[in-house]
């Protein structure tokens, strides 16, 4: 059986650890070529997804610096001759301080919207041309139930998830002429060790108000959402463009 991503090269921000990792494993289990990028050493997933039989190239990323993104898409194109999918994954995430909206650090404030806001932007901006190449691509940005439902306490990284899901609507708009679909996904919290990170010593409780507020009452397994990135980067979606899923067990329903 031919995998759904057979012949595609998929570049993955934020892949070093977490669900980056999870999606490039995955990705490359249906075809994919993939390319791995993080501040974080990436040697390991692509050792990963060799190991399981795929083709991964791993590339040191700084989404905040353009030369960067820039220098990972000409990586890309190097290596494979294409890009035809970009998992926006990268983000500030586990190890944000949280707390009321007054208190926040404003330096912190600035961190979150330059990697979770300007990174999604500038990786699009690397990306866009050697998709148009290719005659079109698939852009999946992460977002988060967060953007949605709302988040007390951590109003910095609520907004940038926001903020995601506006460029999406925005780009698709933009991006259709070129045959680039641009969608989001938007999962609750799911158990990654920045998921520890961020709720700390409130993890047990936090997963069980989450599972409780659910339709599905448990809580996110990183293994719960590759089908849906797949789904969006694959043609399966190619009628789709613009669109925020939601993978929050019945949290809300759009
Ligand atoms: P994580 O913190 O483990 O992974 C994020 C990755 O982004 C890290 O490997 C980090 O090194 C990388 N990164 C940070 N700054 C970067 C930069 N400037 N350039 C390149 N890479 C950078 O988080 P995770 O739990 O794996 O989450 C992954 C994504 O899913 C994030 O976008 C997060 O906001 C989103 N998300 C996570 C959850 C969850 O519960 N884990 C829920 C909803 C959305």
């Amino acid at each position: 059986m031919t995998g759904q991503l057979e012949g595609k090269v998929a570049v993955i921000t934020g892949a070093a650890r977490g669900l980056g990792r999870e999606y490039a494993l995955r990705l490359a289990a249906e075809g994919a070529a993939m390319v791995v990028g993080d501040v974080r050493d990436c040697e390991e997933t692509a050792d990963a997804v060799a190991a399981a039989g795929g083709r991964a190239l791993s590339v040191a990323l700084d989404v905040t610096d353009m030369a960067s993104c820039a220098a990972m898409a000409a990586a890309a194109v190097a290596e494979y001759g294409r890009i035809d999918v970009l998992i926006n994954n990268a983000a500030l995430y586990g190890g944000l301080s949280s707390g009321r909206f007054d208190t926040l650090d404003p330096e912190e404030w600035n961190r979150v919207l330059a990697v979770n806001v300007t990174g999604v932007w500038q990786c699009c901006k690397a990306v866009v041309g050697a998709m148009r190449d290719a005659g079109g691509g698939a852009i999946v940005n992460i977002s988060s139930l967060a953007a949605v439902y709302g988040l007390p306490f951590s109003l910095h990284y609520a907004t940038s998830k926001a903020a995601v899901i506006g460029i999406t609507r925005s780009l698709a708009r933009e991006l259709g002429r070129d045959w680039i679909r641009v969608n989001a996904v938007a999962p609750t919290a799911v158990m990654t060790e920045g998921t520890e990170e961020f709720f700390g010593d409130k993890l047990e409780r936090a997963k069980a108000m989450i599972a409780d507020g659910q339709t599905l009452k448990r809580n996110l397994e990183p293994g719960d959402l590759a089908g849906t990135i797949v789904y969006l980067a694959s043609d399966a979606s190619r009628f789709v463009t613009g669109q925020t899923i939601m993978v929050d067990g019945g949290t809300v329903y759009l």
